[in-house]
């Protein structure tokens, strides 16, 4: 294998401006790949290339600003991710998301669900919407979708994050049977506890963080080049016969279960509000 498997690839990682989108890109440019990192923020995404280091082979990164519950954003991305690297893309890698939306059921605020939905699930589905038209117009490709163990083990109080990120995995599922006939492989990476801006409320310390630590077996907090060095495997020339899964990368939490947020949020919703009471509206 040569020094950089990956050259001549063009890929598009959404969110790849910070955290684990930005060590994905990184990993993917140093193998060789030309990446192409979208954001809402065009200073996070110039400071992110500027900051990259890529080695010296001929991978390199560019940013295009988009957000991607925006279709025609989307399709300009994907336009000016095929413009850098010279045509169609062979990786895409839905990144972007996170979450506004954490409380109990009985109190979850409509437009935090939307919004927590849109920029999950309907992300993810506009990006391999059309990363997935251009990887098909090359000949074949590798999508991966950034989910979580919220997707599949039980998170109390995540709000809209669990079911959106459960939307994303069968949606893979979907899309893998689908497109297996057009060799485009469509995975779902699932990560735990990685430390990123998104969970410094929880990595800073307290009970968050014990819970997550007294359910994991391999006792740390993630870091994003764990789910780097995965996602390089399913983008790379190593997994060509792998679709259709979704993979979790968690220090073995789901072993057990998931966290309890409740240290952080019972100040604000109180115990009986995490048990849903809610005042009787009649
Ligand atoms: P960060 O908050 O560090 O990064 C998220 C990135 O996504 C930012 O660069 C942000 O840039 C971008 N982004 C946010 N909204 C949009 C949007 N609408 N359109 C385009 N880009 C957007 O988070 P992480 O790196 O931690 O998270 C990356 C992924 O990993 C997410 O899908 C998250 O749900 C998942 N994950 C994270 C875990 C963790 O513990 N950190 C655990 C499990 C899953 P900008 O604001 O400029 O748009």
């Amino acid at each position: 294998m040569t020094a950089h498997p990956l050259e001549g690839t063009g890929a598009l990682v959404t969110g790849g401006g910070s955290g684990i989108g930005l060590a994905i890109a990184t990993r993917l440019a140093a193998d060789g790949a030309t990446v192409t990192i979208c954001g809402r923020s065009a200073e996070r995404l110039d400071a992110a290339v500027a900051g990259a280091d890529l080695g010296d082979g001929p991978g390199a990164l560019h940013p295009v600003t988009a957000d991607v519950t925006d279709e025609e954003a989307v399709v300009a991305a994907v336009r000016a991710a095929e413009a850098h690297a010279g045509g169609p893309l062979a990786a895409v890698v839905a990144n972007a998301g996170g979450s506004t939306s954490i409380g109990p059921v009985t109190q979850l605020g409509v437009d935090e669900w939307a919004a927590t939905t849109a920029l999950n699930l309907t992300g993810t589905m506009l990006a391999l919407k059309h990363g997935a038209a251009s990887m098909v117009r090359g000949g074949g490709g590798s999508f991966v979708a950034i989910s979580s163990t919220a997707g599949s083990l039980v998170h109390p109080w995540f709000g809209a994050y669990g079911p959106a990120k459960a939307g994303i995995n069968q949606l893979c599922r979907q899309a893998a049977d689908e497109l297996g006939p057009s060799w485009v492989r469509v995975n779902a990476v699932c990560p735990g506890l990685i430390d990123t801006d998104l969970v410094e409320f929880i990595t800073a310390g307290g009970p968050v963080l014990e819970s997550y630590r007294e359910n994991t077996p391999i006792d740390r907090v993630g870091s994003p080049d764990d789910i780097a060095s995965l996602v390089r495997f399913l983008v790379g020339p190593e997994s060509t016969w792998l679709t259709g899964q979704v993979i979790t990368v968690d220090g073995g939490q789901s072993l057990r279960r998931g966290p309890s947020l409740a240290g952080a949020i019972e100040p604000l919703f109180g115990a009986d509000g995490l048990r849903g009471v809610v005042p009787d509206p009649a």
